[in-house]
């Protein structure tokens, strides 16, 4: 990490937080910076840097990161009055982490060019855990000399990187794999419903599901927090539907039906106007038992 050493990380939620502490953890002097201050304080007291703004952040580093919940977030983190931009300075290398849409990276790149500074995408895939331990997938967007430069810092919050394509290639390719999940969990979570209302044991189909050729680790880590009732966000439903949004958005422009997603974002929708936004993905599920009339620890809801 020769001329790299000093990080910047705008944007410290679940995924953010995570992996500002794990580059600290790796040796590179952090600096950081959030919205709601309590959460930088929260990790200057675990040795890392805080400043007062992103674009204070950019200027004492050579590598600012971003990972913040949506397009509005990083629209005003990068290119607001306080913004990324404000700080560049010659060598200066910008790394987004969120999911956003493809034609948001695309117009960062061409900013951050006019600016002199060089950008990479990078969404990520492993949640708060994988943020924690170090072991995301990352899917990098740029070019191919910028993302060697950005390796470092890439392979210190990850494990493997996929070079997706041209800037735009990682965000397409994160939107199609969140819608992905989206659907295999609501599969997972229909089936498991309509098997506890006929008498089945939830528990037996998940079984069945992982012993067999449809088996997935995303049945098993989702699976297991379904039947446990476990609710605690590890990705809410906001920014599910957030992310299902951005898909339909680009199919919409490109002509590509997408008639699934569509209905399951109806169904991310519903658990909204429940009250469910901010909790975890497999809260979708309530929405559900209170249509169904049974909840799947048993009873009725
Ligand atoms: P989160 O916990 O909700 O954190 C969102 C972050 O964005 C917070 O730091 C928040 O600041 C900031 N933010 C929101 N609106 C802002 C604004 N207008 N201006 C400045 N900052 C703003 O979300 P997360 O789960 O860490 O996810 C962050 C990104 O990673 C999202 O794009 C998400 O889709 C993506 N992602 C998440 C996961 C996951 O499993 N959680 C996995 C892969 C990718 P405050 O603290 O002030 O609210």
């Amino acid at each position: 990490m020769d001329g790299m050493k000093r990080v910047g990380f705008v944007g410290l939620g679940i995924m953010g937080s995570r992996m500002a502490l794990k580059l600290h953890e790796r040796g590179f002097d952090v600096t950081v910076w959030n919205r709601s201050r309590a959460k930088s304080e929260a990790l200057a007291a675990q040795g890392l840097k805080t400043a007062d703004s992103p674009a204070s952040v950019a200027r004492t580093v050579e590598v600012v990161c971003t990972c913040v919940a949506d397009p509005a977030a990083l629209e005003s983190v990068a290119l607001g009055d306080r913004g990324i931009l404000l700080g560049a300075h010659p060598g200066l290398l910008f790394i987004d982490f969120s999911t956003v849409s493809a034609e948001l990276s695309r117009t960062l790149e061409a900013k951050a060019k006019e600016a002199g500074v060089a950008y990479v995408e990078a969404p990520v895939t492993g949640s708060k855990n994988g943020a924690a331990k170090g072991t995301l997938l990352v899917m990098a967007g740029g070019d191919a000399d910028v993302l060697e430069r950005a390796r470092p810092v890439l392979m210190a919050v990850g494990e493997k990187v996929i070079h997706c394509g041209p800037v735009g290639a990682a965000a397409t390719v994160k939107l199609a794999g969140n819608a992905l999940i989206a659907l295999m969990l609501q599969g997972l979570s229909e089936g498991m419903l309509l098997a506890a209302k006929s008498g089945v044991d939830p528990a037996t189909l998940l079984e069945v599901v992982q012993a067999s050729g449809y088996r997935s680790p995303y049945f098993d880590f989702k699976g297991k927090a379904l039947l446990a009732r476990d609710f605690e966000t590890h990705f809410s439903i906001d920014l599910m539907f957030k992310d299902l949004n951005l898909f339909l958005e680009s199919a919409g422009k490109l002509k590509v039906p997408t008639p699934v997603v569509g209905a399951v974002r109806e169904v991310y929708q519903l658990a909204r106007a429940h009250g469910q936004g901010g909790r975890d993905i497999t809260a979708v599920v309530t929405a559900l038992e209170a249509l169904s009339g049974i909840q799947l620890g048993g009873g009725s809801s």
